[in-house]
């Protein structure tokens, strides 16, 4: 598999990871690495606490995705 990105502009890159949005397979460059917060409601019965894991979950995205992504979210 090569960079569907690198491959529009002519040069072939092998793809280091797959757009979690779209699909598409990108390299090293094209991608967008997001780290996503675990988090978890502890439900005490009459109060109620949110936590936030130091683990987080790595989210691999293409450029086009990250760029639409953060559009809806802004
Ligand atoms: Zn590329
Ligand atoms: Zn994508």
């Amino acid at each position: 598999m090569h960079c569907y990105l690198c491959a529009q502009e002519g040069i072939q890159t092998p793809a280091v990871a797959v757009c979690l949005a779209c699909g598409m397979c990108m390299c090293m460059k094209h991608l967008v690495r997001d780290q996503l917060p675990v988090e978890d409601v502890i439900n005490w019965g009459f109060s109620q606490k949110k936590v936030r894991y130091p683990e987080t979950i790595p989210r691999f995205l293409c450029i086009p995705c990250h760029n639409a992504l953060l559009q809806k979210e802004g």
